[in-house]
């Protein structure tokens, strides 16, 4: 058998592969496109597709595909066997240059927010040379991006790389300034921590809410829920133990970084988090990583829920997004330094993500918003709605000393002055504890933490980037055209602090108070829903901000809009439709059994004992019927609003999910409320699917 060393990366098209089998020359090129964006010459690719292809099939493929992440969410492949006709009737196995680097593909099945004109349905795969290529089951699959014709993106990893773009050239023209002259290269990189759930196939199978939508949409409060806190981190069951080892040995072999595991807050809750990397290679590993986790678990007869908000009531899932930038010379910008001089970058840097955050907050909040998380976000070790940042303490004196030119050091006595003095040193990773920022400081990086499991990370740190390059290049021209550098970089980090510090939050972010403070004293947005948060999206400076960065055209951020909105609408419609059908053929059916059958009881009693007291039977069916009236009645009320939320009575995509929120999603929450009572007091071989303490504790 081999050992983890030696089968690590074994179906990846790594650097390894690449070295062995790449003449020398063609290595070197293909190096100097991923580390330095140089263009790839058709030569090269095609020695590279004959090598790649070679290796492929010694691996036992016989396909390679496009790997591609269209807005959908998810990926989407479309596989080509490499045979090509012999003269004798065989076949040979073919890969060329050009099928390597684009590919076409019908777009018109894919989302693209009206980018598309329907006469022009093609669209367009180009390789992304900077994150390998991989083998899944007998595919080859080369990761790409996906573009119309007229070049307009139509997924989420185009935009990723022109923000990774963005942001090295503004960081080099910083970091310049700083006179090092060695970096050539500024890279974000991200390690996402993983939540989900497992549960067992069967009870799965019994749920067609889980089917459908990935979340329970009825389902009343267990006994036990997470009160005891005694599944956080508790011992790791045998069977999913079993599914964590094979699930990372499937990781490890595509060459994805799986680090740690642990249990989570709620019952049936886990995490799975990799070592970080590029932020390109950690998004296509990320998208790798949530495919995985639901087909390893079928074969140990589990589902992996990634859906943020699984079940009410307990903790949802979510990820968090780890996000620094470090130069190709292996300094982390986030690190606070060791030299005066490094300490005044560093800070120059936290201003920038400071400044972008603040800036952003609606465009960070959009990245995340989506019916699901909806129901997460606010409760439950959740992140509030208001977007923040914790610094820790240490670091917010630190800053608020340099903005009152004040002494930071009570001992010393002595004014904070950058480039003198050595910052204190931080106590890495014990910074922060506090689990209800959304956006902390963790000793050398940021982490985000509103998004839900299910989410791409490619959204988030497509703002990130873009929104630190935006700071980063008001930085530089202003240093730039500087006399004195030492004086005008104390200045702006002074003027920055003094500007964006209504951002910076250290206290609890789930306290009521924090968000009358944050609302109304600094009036910082509470966007609490999709159509709240995604209607700002295409802000004068949000479109300005991408425009001016080369992110998104104008048009580009109105279709990713329509496209957010679309897919809130839609989701919500499914649920609804579910709903409606879990309550006219299970849940009311099943009501009225156990009614007819205590109302039977009753008789039976009376019929054998003459004046017996059935007030215990007729409170039961009385309160029965009024619920079974109810669910039928908030049933109907649900398809009604349905109704009236139609496309041709809300033209409008803002308004018509407005609509959704305000109707649907608020007849649901009613139906919900009456169908869970009647569970409550239904006798539990009647009602027709496992209740929550089933699911949560199926797995024993
Ligand atoms: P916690 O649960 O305390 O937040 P974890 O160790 O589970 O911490 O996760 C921290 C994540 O941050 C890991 O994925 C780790 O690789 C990542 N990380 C560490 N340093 C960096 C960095 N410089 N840039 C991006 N991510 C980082
Ligand atoms: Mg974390």
């Amino acid at each position: 058998m081999k050992t983890l060393p030696e089968y690590f990366g074994e179906l990846v098209f790594g650097d390894a592969a690449m070295k062995e089998r790449l003449p020398e020359q063609t290595y070197n090129a293909l190096k100097k496109t991923m580390d330095e964006g140089k263009s790839l010459d058709i030569t090269v690719a095609n020695v590279v597709a004959g090598a790649m292809k070679d290796w492929a099939i010694e691996k036992g493929a016989t396909h390679f595909t496009h790997w591609f992440q269209p807005m959908t969410g998810i990926t989407a492949e479309k596989h080509d066997s490499f045979i090509s006709p012999a003269q004798d009737g065989k076949v040979i196995m073919e890969f060329s240059g050009s099928e390597l680097i684009m590919g076409e593909s019908d777009a018109s099945s894919f989302p693209s927010g009206g980018l598309r004109a329907t006469f022009e349905a093609r669209g367009y795969t180009a390789w992304d040379p900077t994150s390998y290529a991989f083998i899944k089951g007998k595919t080859l699959c080369i990761p790409t991006a996906f573009c119309s014709y007229g070049g307009e993106a139509l997924d989420k990893k185009t935009p990723l790389l022109r923000s990774m773009q963005a942001i090295n050239k503004q960081a080099l023209r910083v970091l310049k300034l700083f006179g090092n002259d060695n970096v050539t290269a500024v890279k974000t990189t991200v390690g996402p921590e993983q939540e989900y759930f497992l549960i067992p196939v069967e009870m799965y199978e019994k749920r067609k809410d889980l089917i459908f939508t990935g979340r329970t949409l009825f389902g009343a409060m267990p006994p036990k829920g997470q009160e005891l806190d005694d599944h956080y981190y508790g011992t790791i069951k045998t069977r999913v133990a079993n599914y964590m080892a094979e699930l990372n040995e499937e990781l490890w072999k595509l060459g994805v970084l799986a680090k740690t595991q642990h249990n989570e807050g709620a019952p049936a809750q886990h995490e799975l988090a990799p070592i970080f990397t590029t932020t390109n290679i950690a998004t296509d590993h990320n998208q790798i990583t949530m495919e995985l986790m639901q087909r390893v678990a079928k074969k140990h007869g589990l589902v992996c829920l990634l859906h943020e908000k699984p079940f009410a009531g307990v903790n949802g899932s979510g990820k968090h997004n780890n996000w620094s930038l470090s130069t190709n010379t292996g300094v982390n910008l986030l690190n606070p330094g060791a030299t005066p001089f490094e300490n005044a970058q560093f800070l120059l840097f936290l201003c920038a993500v400071i400044q972008a955050v603040d800036d952003y907050q609606d465009l960070l909040r959009i990245t995340v918003a989506s019916a699901g998380n909806d129901h997460r976000l606010g409760a439950a070790e959740a992140p509030p709605a208001v977007v923040s940042m914790f610094l820790g303490d240490e670091l917010t004196a630190i800053l608020d000393a340099i903005e009152n030119g004040s002494a930071y050091c009570a001992a010393e006595k002595e004014r904070l002055k950058l480039g003198v003095h050595v910052l204190p040193k931080f106590p890495k990773d014990t910074t922060d504890r506090n689990r209800t920022s959304p956006f902390a400081f963790t000793g050398n990086k940021f982490e985000f933490r509103m998004l839900g499991s299910s989410n791409s990370i490619a959204g988030c740190n497509i703002v990130l980037n873009t929104a630190v390059a935006e700071s980063l290049c008001q930085y530089a021209d202003i240093l730039e055209s500087a006399v004195d550098f030492t004086s005008a970089l104390h200045d702006l980090i002074r003027d920055v602090i003094k500007k964006h510090k209504r951002i910076i939050f250290n206290g609890n972010g789930y306290d009521d108070e924090w968000i009358r403070e944050a609302t109304e004293e600094r009036g910082l947005l509470n966007l609490r829903t999709t159509p709240d948060a995604v209607a700002l999206y295409t802000l004068p400076k949000n479109v300005e901000l991408f425009g001016k960065h080369k992110i998104f055209t104008e048009a580009e951020v109105y279709s990713r809009r329509k496209i957010k909105l679309e897919n809130y609408c839609n989701e919500i419609k499914i649920e609804a439709r579910t709903m409606i059908e879990m309550s006219r053929r299970e849940i009311l059916p099943a009501v009225e059994e156990y009614m007819l059958a205590t109302a039977k009881a009753a008789n039976a009693k009376r019929k054998l004992i003459d004046g017996i007291d059935c007030s215990y039977e007729e409170k039961l069916v009385k309160r029965l019927s009024e619920l079974a009236y109810e669910i039928d009645k908030c049933t109907d009320d649900l398809a009604d609003a349905l109704k009236s939320v139609k496309k041709s009575l809300y033209p409008d995509i803002c308004e018509r999910s407005m609509a959704y929120k305000d109707k649907v999603v608020t007849a649901m929450a009613a139906l919900r409320k009456a169908a869970d009572e009647a569970e409550s007091i239904t006798a539990a071989k009647y009602w027709p699917y496992p209740v929550y303490a089933d699911l949560l504790f199926g797995i024993i």
